[in-house]
C-alpha cells in the first residue's frame, strides 16, 4: 500500500488523488480470531503537499467477519471508515523542535507507505462489541437456544435462578399437602 510522491513534494500547493487495493495478510493475522476480512482493503487517499506537511485525507472500505457478541453467529460488516494523517519527509531540518510531534508520520524518500495508517485506522474502527443486528435478542441463559429463531420453552420469569429453585421447593410442598 504505497505511493510514490516524488512529484507531489516538489509541488507545493499540488494535490493527487490515490486509489489502493490490497490484501493486508499481516492485519488478518492480528485480527484471528475476533475478526476475519472477507475482502481486499480499499483505500482512497487525497494527498496534498500543503508545503509544510502532506496531509492525506483518506476512505477505507473493506468486508470484514465478526462474531457476534451476543448471539455468538459470525456476520459480515462492510467498514468504512474515514481518517486524516499528517506526515513529514525525515530530513536534515530534524532537529527543529518538531518531531516531539508523534502526530505526524515521518517518511523518507519518495515513497509513503501507507499500510501502517490503513491498518490502525481500521483496528481503530472496529466494534467494541459486535452486534449481527441493532436489537440481537442473543442466546437463552438456560437452553442456549438464539432467541432471534424464536422463543424457547424455558420458563419466561427472568432474573434470580435461586427465585426459581424457591418456586419449585415451594411447589413440592404444595404437592405433598
Ligand atoms: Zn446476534
Ligand atoms: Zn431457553
Amino acid at each position: 500500500m504505497k505511493v510514490n510522491v516524488a512529484e507531489l513534494i516538489r509541488r507545493p500547493g499540488a494535490q493527487i488523488d490515490v486509489k489502493l487495493e490490497g490484501y493486508l495478510p499481516s492485519l488478518e493475522k492480528e485480527l484471528a480470531p475476533e475478526a476475519t476480512l472477507l475482502s481486499p482493503v480499499t483505500a482512497k487517499l487525497r494527498i496534498d503537499n500543503s508545503g509544510t506537511l502532506i496531509v492525506v485525507e483518506g476512505t477505507l472500505l473493506v468486508r470484514v467477519q465478526l462474531h457476534c457478541s451476543r448471539c455468538l453467529k459470525e456476520f459480515a460488516l462492510d467498514l468504512d471508515v474515514s481518517f486524516n494523517e499528517a506526515f513529514r519527509e525525515k530530513g536534515p531540518s530534524a532537529g527543529m523542535g518538531m518531531e516531539q510531534d508523534d502526530e505526524i508520520i515521518l517518511f523518507s524518500g519518495d515513497i509513503i507507505d501507507f499500510t501502517t495508517t490503513i491498518r490502525d485506522n481500521l483496528i481503530a474502527a472496529l466494534p467494541m462489541k459486535a452486534l449481527c443486528q441493532k436489537n440481537c435478542r442473543g442466546l437463552c441463559p438456560r437452553c442456549g437456544q438464539d432467541l432471534n429463531q424464536g422463543e424457547c420453552d424455558c420458563p419466561k420469569s427472568e432474573g434470580d435462578p435461586r427465585m426459581a429453585v424457591l418456586g419449585k421447593l415451594l411447589k413440592t410442598e404444595q404437592d405433598k399437602s
